[in-house]
Parts: structure tokens; C-alpha cells; sequence
């Protein structure tokens, strides 16, 4: 008996096979949840159709998040395929490698709306198009996936902090009016992970090295150990949690010096 069984999970932002996205996709399928997934663009295509059958996980479309005909698309095929949905996760983020090295101060007024367009936005977007799936389920689970630079200011991270700063403020916002319809929204603050995204952000070894030093667990995190928070906070076992940011990042967040 899986925690997720029964259950039907929408994931967005599989790129590959190191995509925290993916992590979450196997966990609840481990745990008992069917699984549909989206894909960028046709080159991430020929990347998620494999790693979809290796979870019997349904493709149930093309999603750029800034491209609403797409979402509606989406969840057009859902409501057909399942009627409704228990499980959304939001694991996409997007910021211009230019823009995660050196100054803040230099980011464009057009790379800043981009940003957040798509790394906070959508989920707002998604979440309008998941609730009447997941309101004639009697209720559902949103997460989405943030980083400790939304609270604090961590070199080079810069304008995906203030996206990440926005998300956890959506999720909140999206928490309360969602809550009477029996959904609950959360984040999870994940520790740096070496995927797709990371790679762009500038001296993101340091922030690895960083954590492995001073956390708790004085190790970095893996990246199943973010599947495994997100399957946790998504299922039924979280139902009294809502509208909060939970660290899954090996203790580094509480960490004074
Ligand atoms: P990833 O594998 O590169 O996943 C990011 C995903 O976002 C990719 O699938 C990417 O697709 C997608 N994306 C970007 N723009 C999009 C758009 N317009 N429409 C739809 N999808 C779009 O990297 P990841 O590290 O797993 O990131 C997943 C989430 O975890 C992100 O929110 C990230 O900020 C968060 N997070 C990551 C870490 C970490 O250290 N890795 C830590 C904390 C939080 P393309 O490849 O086509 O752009």
C-alpha cells in the first residue's frame, strides 16, 4: 500500500533524468499514483517519452507554461483521460544565464518579467486550470519547488530569487483561496542539486561545497530526497498542511554561521 495509490499526478518540468521533476514523478509512482507528464519543446520530447514508460506515465502533452493554449490543452486531455486530478507538482523555472551571474542590478525589465512569468506565474496559471479537475475529486495537492534564495540574498541567484520569493508568496495566496475547495498548495525549499537548471546559475559548486560543509547532516542533498518530500506533502499523509514552504535541504536553512 503506497501513500499515493489511487491517486492521479500531473508532473511539469521533466527535462531529464536529473530533473527534480523526474524524482518526483518515480516516487509517486513507487507509491502507488498514476502519472501523467508534460514536455517542452520536441528535443525534450525525445528525452521524456522513455523515462514516461519506464513509470507507465501517460505524455499528455506539449506545455510551455507562458502558452495558455497549451495549459488548456493539458487539462483538456486530463478531464478526458482521468475526469479529474488529485496531484499537481510545478517543478519549472526559467532565468537567462546572464542574469544568474555577477550583479542583480543589471537584470532587464524584459528578463525580469520572463522570469517571473514563468518560474511564479505559472503556477497561478496552473493552479486555475487544475481546480475544477481536482474540485469533483473532492480535493487535491499543488506543490511547487523553491530554493533558500527567495529569503535570502545567495550570490548569483539574483533574479530567481525574487521569482522564488514570488512563488512562496502565490502558493500562500493560491492556499487561501483554494483551502475551502479542499486543496492544499505548498512549496518545498529544496537544497542545491546538480540538474539541467543549476548548471546555468554561476559558482553553483560553491553553494553545493557550501552546504556539504555547514549543514547538519554535513552532506548535500539528493535530489530523491526532494522526490521523496514532494510525494510526502502531496499525498493524504499531509492533509492538515497548507500554504506553507517546507525545507528539504539537509538542515543548511537553520544554520546561524
Ligand atoms: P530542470 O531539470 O532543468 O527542470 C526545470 C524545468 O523547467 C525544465 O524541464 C525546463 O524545460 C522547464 N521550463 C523552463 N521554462 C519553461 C516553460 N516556459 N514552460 C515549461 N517548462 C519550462 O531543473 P530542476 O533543478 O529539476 O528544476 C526544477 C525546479 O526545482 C525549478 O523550479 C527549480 O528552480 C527548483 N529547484 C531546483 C534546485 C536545484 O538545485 N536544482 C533547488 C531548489 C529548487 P527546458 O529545459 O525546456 O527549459
Amino acid at each position: 500500500m503506497g501513500i499515493a495509490k489511487g491517486k492521479r499526478a500531473l508532473i511539469v518540468g521533466v527535462a531529464n533524468d536529473k530533473s527534480l521533476a523526474w524524482q518526483i514523478a518515480q516516487e509517486l509512482h513507487s507509491q502507488g499514483a498514476e502519472i501523467a507528464l508534460t514536455y517542452q519543446g520536441e528535443a525534450l520530447e525525445k528525452r521524456v517519452r522513455p523515462l514516461a514508460a519506464q513509470i507507465e506515465a501517460d505524455v499528455v502533452g506539449e506545455l510551455d507554461v507562458t502558452n495558455d493554449s497549451q495549459i488548456e490543452a493539458v487539462f483538456a486531455n486530463l478531464k478526458q483521460k482521468w475526469g479529474g486530478l488529485d496531484m499537481l507538482a510545478h517543478a519549472v523555472a526559467f532565468a537567462e544565464r546572464e542574469d544568474l551571474r555577477d550583479r542583480f542590478l543589471n537584470v532587464s525589465r524584459v528578463n525580469f518579467s520572463r522570469s517571473l512569468e514563468i518560474s511564479a506565474y505559472s503556477l497561478v496559471a496552473l493552479a486555475r486550470a487544475a481546480e475544477p479537475l481536482m474540485e469533483v475529486r473532492g480535493g487535491g495537492s499543488v506543490v511547487a519547488l523553491s530554493y533558500i534564495g527567495a529569503v535570502r540574498a545567495v550570490p548569483n541567484y539574483n533574479v530567481m530569487g525574487v521569482a522564488k520569493a514570488a512563488l512562496e508568496a502565490c502558493v500562500r495566496y493560491l492556499a487561501i483561496d483554494l483551502g475551502p475547495k479542499n486543496i492544499r498548495v505548498n512549496a518545498i525549499s529544496a537544497g542545491p542539486a546538480r540538474t539541467l537548471s543549476s548548471s546555468a546559475i554561476s559558482g553553483f559548486h560553491t553553494m553545493v561545497h557550501e552546504v556539504e560543509q555547514r549543514s547538519p547532516l554535513r552532506r548535500g542533498m539528493k535530489t530523491e530526497e526532494a522526490g521523496k518530500m514532494a510525494a510526502a506533502i502531496l499525498s493524504d499523509l499531509a492533509s492538515g498542511v497548507t500554504g506553507q514552504t517546507i525545507y528539504a535541504d539537509v538542515g543548511y536553512s537553520i544554520v546561524g554561521f
